[in-house]
């Protein structure tokens, strides 16, 4: 199958993307599953425009809207990728192959899993990987953080502002200096110890470390850190940054021409609104440079 462009990844960046590609009538193919966008079993409630929607409605839409403007959708992953005679191959989940003139990276990130009883089944019933996104959820309620890095601290930081206790778990002094003490000057209480088990019944109700140590929460923010799936980008020849993200320019591209990156991929914020402002960048980029090799 030949595309002028190739879009890998269906969430909200992905989709922008495409919407945008299609809309400069370049020919569009978006490959990805919408269920494993973040942005699926979300409720977004601070995307301009839309108060409070479930993610999968939003994605579903924007599939529809794509769709309408003529990009057609592989619902598989794209296993591999390289550069050969000035287009694009990929290699896909079902044996075939797509090539394309220009590709745009929308694949997301994963987040990283503490792996410990209770977080799977409570994910979503008090386990969150996103403060920035779930914050406002925990006004006036009891929270725990749990990571050693800047990002668990600034997390903790954020959270004093809304839960009426903030807990930070860690078991490594990782964070940068300046934000680990605000974050413990705005009140977070700090845990020496790494969480053993997550419990509650239907929702969560403590978080218990290897101490055996109990903490009574309404909410477990894991902020671990996050990988993307950089491993398509170094096929592409694109060196990753150390933490996996793609690094992408004001117009979206990235070190290789004809790639672009956009959306979660990219680094934080990891926000609908973020992704879906690149996703229209890169689509319209994307299709720029596939009509400049005509
Ligand atoms: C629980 C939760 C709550 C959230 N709440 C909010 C919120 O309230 N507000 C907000 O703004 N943001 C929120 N977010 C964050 C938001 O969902 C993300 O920022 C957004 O989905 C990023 O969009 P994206 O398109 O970059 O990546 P994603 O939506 O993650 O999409 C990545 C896509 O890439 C595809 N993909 C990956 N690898 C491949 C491959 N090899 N081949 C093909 N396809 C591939 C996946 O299938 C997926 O379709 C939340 C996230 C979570 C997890």
């Amino acid at each position: 199958m030949e595309a002028d462009v190739l879009v890998i990844g269906c969430g909200p960046a992905g989709l922008q993307a495409a919407i945008h590609a299609s809309r400069k009538k370049a020919s569009v193919l978006v490959a990805g599953k919408a269920a494993s966008s973040g942005a699926y079993g979300a409720r977004i409630e601070n995307y301009l425009g839309v108060p409070s929607r479930p993610g999968e409605e939003i994605l579903a839409d924007g599939r529809a809207q794509a769709e309408s403007f003529g990009a057609r959708f592989l619902d598989m992953n794209v296993m591999s990728a390289s550069a050969l005679d000035g287009r694009f191959v990929f290699g896909m989940e079902d044996g075939s192959e797509v090539s394309a003139k220009a590709v745009v990276l929308a694949t997301g990130i994963a987040r990283r899993l503490l792996g410990i009883p209770g977080e799977k089944a409570l994910t979503g019933k008090g386990v969150s990987y996103c403060a920035v996104c779930d914050c406002n959820f925990y006004k006036g309620r009891r929270v725990a953080v749990v990571g050693n890095d800047s990002e668990a601290a600034a997390s903790a930081r954020l959270m004093t502002s809304y839960a009426s206790e903030t807990h930070w778990v860690r078991w490594e002094d990782a964070a940068d200096e300046g934000l680990a003490s605000k974050a413990l000057e705005a009140g977070a209480v700090p845990h020496a110890g790494r969480p053993k088990a997550i419990e509650g019944d239907g929702k969560v109700e403590r978080l218990v470390l290897e101490d055996g140590a109990e903490i009574q929460v309404d909410g477990v923010f894991i902020e671990l850190g996050a990988r993307s799936s950089a491993d398509l980008a170094m096929d592409l020849g694109i060196m990753p940054e150390i933490d996996d993200t793609v690094k992408a320019g004001q117009d979206c591209s990235t070190e290789v021409p004809g790639v672009f990156a956009c959306g979660d991929v990219t680094g934080r914020p990891w926000q609908v609104a973020k992704a879906v402002g690149q996703g229209c960048v890169a689509g319209m980029s994307a299709a720029d440079f596939a009509r400049r090799l005509e």
